[in-house]
């Protein structure tokens, strides 16, 4: 290829509508381009990148024993009603008619699908394990499509499913799962973690997400230095933490006018925050009301309280749903709530003595709370509902948590047999009994991975791309593709290159050597050949690394050789 011929309109200034730098130098190198919110043209150079990492992922799953096929993009309603999601996506899904008025969905994720698929055809255990997968758009209408191909509304996932005669096989096949994304992404040239998630809505067993480390990541991550736990912030298992002995005290009512926050009613009542008990309340998909409690300087941890609670989805409950459990904003406990409330305490909480919690009427307190007397009342849910913070206890080794923040772009999930067992996707075992599938499913986010890779390898002129996902490996630079002889030099060498396997682009643009050297950092060549007049004259070829800034000069009758040593350490 030549960039003559190549479509990428660079940028010179920074996109004002990009936050982060994978979007803003996506759009800068000209890689991708803007169609509406969360929905982008893949422009060549973006294109070649996705096909490199799509290809990486093809062979990790083929080498897993995964065999690729490809599944409908529009899906009908009434398989996502047998599992009960055709409601539970929300606004999320993207719907559709057809012209005779029956309802389709966009994909957003596969697992009724292929299930059915699976479920017609698989009759016995000798057809197991089986997994399939596929590469293909995927459409969520995520509230707030943001940071480009990082979250769109339209995406391409590689998602396998696994299925197995029994739980046992299910843990093998992730285990070959977790094993080929750790493949994937060292392959891609990224430094990532796998950490324990929560299964979320999707139910099932156990999950990990694969995650990239970058600074702008939407995911908080906790790990251990001394062990290796390492578990998105969602998931963290969290120690309850004893309070100092004292003596229990009698319950008291004290007034606190006008101390709505946690921080206003420490300082009137002069305690400490790690004296007081914080609300925070909420309501469910079906409105119901949940109460939940943490210590006042912890923070509350909306997936362990919907985990505990048994539900779907949780808001922030409003001012009027509070009032008619019989709760007051800015002043709540379990005390006096009405009966039958869904109140939630952390496990923490339940050991605290004498501490200050809201009397459920306006500016008043309780003093001298103890949970394990007063709380019993409103029946609460006790568990572990708090977000880890830097310095909690790990939970394996108990040393002190460290938070770091990254992206997620792959997550690994044990499904068990929440979709067979909706959809009635049975085998016959080995004794002719017949029993639901034992399901795993696997995604990777694919623009994801790309625009993670570039939060991760960039500098201030642009892209530094690891050499197995760049959109060229090299790029041969003519100084002056006007002076005849450096041209044909620069065509030379390409096509040494080119025939050395090597992925290379020829920069025959009769452009100033500063523009081309500036759009060759924008995009990131992992690596530089530079022809110019001493090339010519003395044989002299100059290699430049991207990554470390190192130029080599070379005789012509061994830079190929290092240039392919050069490239195998990208
Ligand atoms: P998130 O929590 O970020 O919304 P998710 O957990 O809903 O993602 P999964 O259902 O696990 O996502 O999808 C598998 C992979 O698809 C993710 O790990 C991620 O890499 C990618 N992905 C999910 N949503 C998006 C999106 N809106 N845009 C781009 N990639 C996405
Ligand atoms: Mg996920």
């Amino acid at each position: 290829m030549r960039t003559s011929q190549l479509y990428a309109p660079t940028l010179r200034e920074v996109p004002a509508e990009a936050e982060v730098i994978s979007h803003k130098l996506m759009l800068r190198a000209g890689m991708i381009r803007k169609a509406a919110g969360g929905l982008y043209t893949y422009l060549p150079l973006a294109w070649r990148t996705i096909r490199k990492i799509e290809q990486i992922i093809r062979e990790e799953m083929d080498a897993a024993g995964g065999q690729e096929i490809a599944m409908p993009i529009v899906q009908p309603s009434e398989l996502w009603k047998e599992t009960g999601r055709w409601e539970v996506y929300g606004d999320e899904m993207f719907r559709l008619n057809d012209r005779h008025g029956r309802e389709f969905c966009l994909g957003p994720t596969h697992e009724e699908m292929v299930t059915s698929i699976v479920r017609d055809e698989v009759r016995s255990y000798k057809q197991l394990p089986l997994m399939l997968y596929q590469i293909q758009n995927k459409y969520r209408d995520e509230i707030r499509p943001r940071f480009g191909l990082m979250r769109g509304r339209e995406f391409i996932m590689k998602d396998l499913y696994s299925f197995d005669k029994d739980e046992e096989g299910m843990r093998i096949s992730y285990k070959k799962m977790y094993d080929a994304y750790t493949n994937v992404f060292t392959r891609c040239g990224l430094t990532f973690r796998p950490v324990e998630a929560d299964n979320g809505a999707i139910g099932g067993g156990g999950s990990h997400e694969f995650t990239v480390l970058a600074d702008a990541g939407e995911s908080s991550i906790a790990y251990c230095e001394k062990c290796d736990y390492a578990a998105s912030d969602e998931k963290a298992e969290l120690k309850v933490i004893r309070a100092a002995e004292e003596e229990a005290l009698p319950l008291e009512k004290a007034a606190t006018p006008g101390t709505k926050t946690i921080a206003l009613v420490a300082e009137y009542l002069k305690v400490p925050v790690e004296k007081t008990i914080k609300a925070v309340a909420y309501q469910t998909e079906k409105d119901e009301v949940v109460l939940a409690f943490v210590r006042g300087d912890h923070e509350a941890n909306e997936v362990k309280i919907l985990n505990a609670v048994g539900a779907i989805a949780l808001r922030m409950a409003d001012e009027a749903a509070i009032r008619a459990v019989g709760g007051e904003p800015g002043f709540m406990s379990p005390i006096g709530v009405r009966k039958g409330t869904k109140i939630v305490v952390d496990s923490t909480v339940m050991e605290m003595v004498n501490a200050v919690a809201g009397a459920n009427e306006a500016d008043a307190h309780y003093i001298n709370v103890v949970p394990k007397r007063d709380f019993n009342a409103a029946e609460p849910i006790v568990a572990d509902i708090r977000l880890v913070q830097a310095g909690d206890p790990c939970p394996h080794c108990g040393a002190p948590l460290k938070m770091t923040r990254g992206i997620e772009a792959g997550q690994v999930f044990m499904l068990g047999t929440k979709y067979s067992e909706a959809l009635h996707a049975t085998f016959l075992d080995e004794s002719g009994k017949e029993k639901p599938l034992v399901m795993g499913c696997y995604g990777i986010g694919v623009g994801r991975t790309m625009a993670a890779a570039i939060e991760q390898n960039n500098d201030k002129d642009g892209i530094i791309w690891p050499r197995a996902i760049a959109p060229f490996e090299v790029v041969v630079v003519p100084v002056n593709a006007k002076v005849p002889e450096q041209l044909a030099l620069a065509e030379k060498i390409y096509g040494e290159l080119k025939a050395a396997g090597v992925d290379v682009l020829l920069d025959d643009r009769k452009e100033r050597a500063g523009v081309k050297f500036k759009d060759c950092d924008l995009i990131g060549y992992p690596l530089r050949v530079t022809v110019g007049p001493k090339a010519v004259e003395e044989g002299q070829i100059e290699l430049h690394v991207r990554k470390t800034g190192e130029t080599v000069i070379e005789p012509e009758a061994s830079y190929l050789v290092k240039a392919q040593e050069l490239l195998k350490n990208l």
